[in-house]
């Protein structure tokens, strides 16, 4: 496949935000662009450095305990100023969990601090009683085959989506954004917030490639992704999926 520079994926805060394998993320996104004949070049930025933000093409944003989103926020606050008008552009990127809370309005972790958020999706977290933890399966209206999606939840907030937000998926099995309403994550432009680890991508190879096609529209790359054999991948996602049949 011809390849004019790496393909850049911003890798932001992965040291603080980084749970149950997170990072696992970056290597799925790497690899499987890499078996194409891509390459990826990974920017780890972690708080108070600089980003060339002309040069990312996908933002990835890992989980974090209460303790990490409180020592980070100011940090992202700032970087939102730049984050967010390319977020409403079509730059791509991926958040779990803790990064999830922080791009919706505020986050108010288990000691009843409020965490003020980038407000890039319309939603905001309060805290729960009980932490939400075990394997969710998803059903997702994004256009990927099969549409669900697998991972693992751990989690202490509770996020409500707002009517203009559209969740990434609703819940068969697990409890997602807040064990009631049935939805899980949210989807905005092309910017998915989670709260699936597991690492979810290596699971999940259809996000996998969807975040890869998109990285390579925003960079204006007229591209498809050839298909790779999967089946190893497809094996794990359908263990996790006959956990919600039983
Ligand atoms: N600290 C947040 C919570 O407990 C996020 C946890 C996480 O990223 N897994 O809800």
């Amino acid at each position: 496949m011809p390849n004019q520079r790496p393909l850049k994926l911003l890798h932001l805060y992965p040291e603080e935000m980084n749970l149950y394998g997170d990072r696992g993320n970056v290597l799925a996104l790497t690899r499987r662009a890499e078996w194409r004949g891509l390459t990826v070049e990974v920017i780890s930025r972690g708080a108070g450095q600089l980003v060339d933000w002309d040069t990312v093409d996908l933002v990835f944003m890992g989980g974090g305990e209460d303790s990490h989103q409180a020592r980070i926020v100011d940090d992202f606050l700032r970087l939102g100023e730049a984050l967010v008008p390319r977020l409403e552009q079509g730059l791509p990127m991926l958040a779990i969990c803790g990064a999830f809370q922080l791009l919706g309005q505020s986050y108010e972790t288990a000691d009843g601090q409020t965490l003020p958020g980038l407000g890039f999706f319309d939603a905001w977290t309060e805290a729960g009683r009980v932490r939400a933890i075990g394997d969710v399966v998803s059903k997702t209206e994004l256009a990927v085959e099969p549409p669900t999606i697998v991972g693992f939840e751990n989690h202490g907030g509770l996020t409500y989506l707002g009517s203009s937000s559209q969740p990434l998926g609703r819940v068969l099995l697990g409890r997602g954004n807040n064990g009631k309403d049935g939805t899980e994550g949210a989807v905005k432009n092309h910017v998915i917030g989670t709260y699936l680890h597991g690492s979810l991508l290596p699971k999940n190879p259809h996000l996998t490639d969807l975040l890869l096609s998109w990285a390579l529209r925003y960079r204006g790359v007229a591209q498809e992704l050839p298909p790779l054999d999967t089946e190893l991948e497809w094996t794990a996602h359908g263990v996790i999926v006959s956990r919600a049949k039983r």
